[in-house]
C-alpha cells in the first residue's frame, strides 16, 4: 500500500514532458509501482491533448470530445504498462523498468546483483549514468538501523523507496512511497525495517547537514 505520492503538479509536469530527466525518472519509477498515479498521468496527458486541440484555429472536429473521454478510459501508456507488470509479478526484488535501462548489463538480477559502492559501513551507493548539471542521481542502500544525519536541503531531494523502508518526522516510507523535501524540511531518516532500505535519490543540489556530525561529513556529500 503506497501512502506517499508525488505532488499533483509534478505528475502534470511529467505528463507534459517538462521535467528534467532525473526527476522524470523518479516520477516514472513511482508510476510503475502506483496505479493511482498512472491514472492521474493518463488523465493529465488526455487533458493536455484536449487543450492543444483548443489552440488550433480550426473548429473542433465532431467527436473530438468523445475521443478525449475515450482516452481517459484507455489503459496506461505502453512504456509504463510493461514496467508495472514486471514490478507486480516479481515483487520487491525486481528492479522497476524505468530504472533498469540505467543499470545496463546487471539488470537481469535483483538488487543484490548491482555494483554497490561502500560509502560508510551503513551506506552503499550506485551513481546512475545521468549527467545533468546540478543533479545527482543515485541508488542508496542503507543498512537496517542506520540513521542519516539530520539535514536540510539547498534544493529539492526526491526519494523513492524501492525495498525496505525508513521513517522520519513526516511518517513511514515503504516500497513505492515518494518523498519530496526542500529547504523548509529538516529531517532525520531512520531505517526501521529488518532489511536494508534501497531508495532512488535525486538531488537537485547537495544536502546541507545541520548537526555536529553533519559538519564533519558534509565535504563528502558535495557533488
Ligand atoms: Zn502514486
Amino acid at each position: 500500500m503506497i501512502n506517499h505520492h508525488p505532488p499533483l503538479e509534478l505528475l502534470f509536469d511529467y505528463a507534459a514532458g517538462t521535467l528534467p530527466e532525473p526527476v522524470a525518472l523518479a516520477v516514472a519509477t513511482h508510476a510503475a509501482l502506483c496505479p493511482m498515479c498512472r491514472d492521474d498521468i493518463d488523465a493529465a496527458e488526455a487533458l493536455g491533448g484536449a487543450m492543444l486541440d483548443t489552440l488550433t484555429p480550426v473548429p473542433m472536429q465532431e467527436g473530438a470530445l468523445d475521443a478525449v473521454l475515450a482516452r481517459l478510459d484507455e489503459p496506461e501508456v505502453e512504456t509504463l504498462a510493461a514496467n508495472s507488470i514486471a514490478a507486480s509479478e516479481e515483487g520487491a526484488h525486481m528492479i522497476p523498468g524505468p530504472l533498469r535501462r540505467y543499470l545496463g548489463a546487471v539488470r537481469a538480477g535483483g538488487w543484490d546483483s548491482l555494483p554497490w559502492r561502500g560509502i560508510t559501513r551503513a551506506l552503499e551507493e550506485i551513481r546512475l549514468p545521468i549527467r545533468m548539471p546540478g543533479f545527482k542521481v543515485s541508488l542508496m542502500r542503507l543498512a537496517p538501523g542506520a540513521t542519516v544525519p539530520v539535514h536540510t536541503h539547498r534544493g529539492v531531494e526526491y526519494t523513492l523507496v524501492l525495498s525496505g523502508g525508513f521513517s522520519d518526522e513526516t511518517g513511514e516510507y515503504l516500497p513505492g512511497d515518494f518523498a519530496c523535501k526542500d529547504q523548509s524540511h529538516v529531517h532525520r531518516p531512520v531505517v526501521d525495517t529488518d532489511e536494508p532500505c534501497i531508495s532512488l535519490v535525486v538531488l537537485d543540489a547537495p544536502v546541507k547537514l545541520t548537526g555536529m556530525v553533519g559538519r564533519l561529513v558534509n565535504p563528502f556529500l558535495r557533488m
